[in-house]
C-alpha cells in the first residue's frame, strides 16, 4: 500500500501553580526544582504539545476532544500515558509516528540536566524519536516574566493515502473517547 507523510503542529501553555505541593513535570520527568504548573492533569505542557501535534498530523482533532478536562478520570493524570494513548488511537486509524520535535519556552529551571530523560520518556511513549529543545523568552511578555511555560511541537506521521484524502480540518470534531 502507498503511504503518505503528514505533518502536525501542537502548542500548549500552562501558568505556574500557587500550590507549593505541585511538582513540575515536563516531558514525563518530575523536576525537584521549579514551581509546578497549574492544570487538570499533571500539566505536562511538553507531553500535551507533542500529543496535539500527533493528533493534528493524523487529522484526529485535538487533545481536549479526546481527554476533556471535565473528566475526573484524567485529574492529576500522567500526561505521558495520555500521549501513549494518543499514539494507540493513531495506530487504530492506520497512522505510524515518524518523529516529533519540540521547543519549550521557559526561563527557569534549566532543562539541560533533564533533557536526555525527557527525550527518552517521550520517545518510549511515542515509539519514535522525540527531540526537545529549550529557549528563553528574553524577558518579553508573560513567559518572559516567568508566569508559565509554553511548548510548541511538530510531528510527522506516515499513513494510508486513503485516510489522508479530504481530511484537512478535523479540529473540533466529536471524536468518540
Ligand atoms: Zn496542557
Amino acid at each position: 500500500m502507498r503511504e503518505s507523510l503528514r505533518v502536525g503542529h501542537g502548542f500548549d501553555v500552562h501558568p505556574f501553580s500557587d500550590d507549593p505541593a505541585r511538582r513540575l513535570v515536563l516531558g514525563g520527568v518530575a523536576f525537584d526544582e521549579g514551581r509546578g504548573l497549574a492544570g487538570h492533569s499533571d500539566a505536562d505542557v511538553v507531553a500535551h504539545a507533542v500529543a496535539d501535534a500527533f493528533l493534528g498530523a493524523a487529522g484526529l482533532g485535538d487533545l481536549g476532544s479526546h481527554f476533556p478536562d471535565t473528566d475526573p478520570g484524567w485529574a492529576g493524570a500522567d500526561s505521558v500515558a495520555l500521549l501513549a494513548e494518543v499514539i494507540r488511537r493513531l495506530a487504530e486509524a492506520g497512522f505510524r509516528p515518524g518523529n516529533a520535535d519540540c521547543s519549550v519556552v521557559l526561563d527557569a529551571p534549566r532543562l539541560a540536566p533533564h533533557h536526555q530523560a525527557m527525550e527518552a520518556r517521550l520517545g518510549a511513549a511515542v515509539g519514535a524519536p522525540v527531540s526537545v529543545k529549550a529557549t528563553r523568552a528574553e524577558g518579553l511578555g508573560a513567559l518572559g516574566r516567568g508566569e508559565g511555560i509554553a511548548c510548541w511541537a511538530v510531528a510527522l506521521v506516515e499513513g494510508p493515502v486513503a485516510a489522508a484524502a479530504g481530511d484537512g480540518d478535523a479540529a473540533g470534531d466529536d471524536v468518540p473517547v
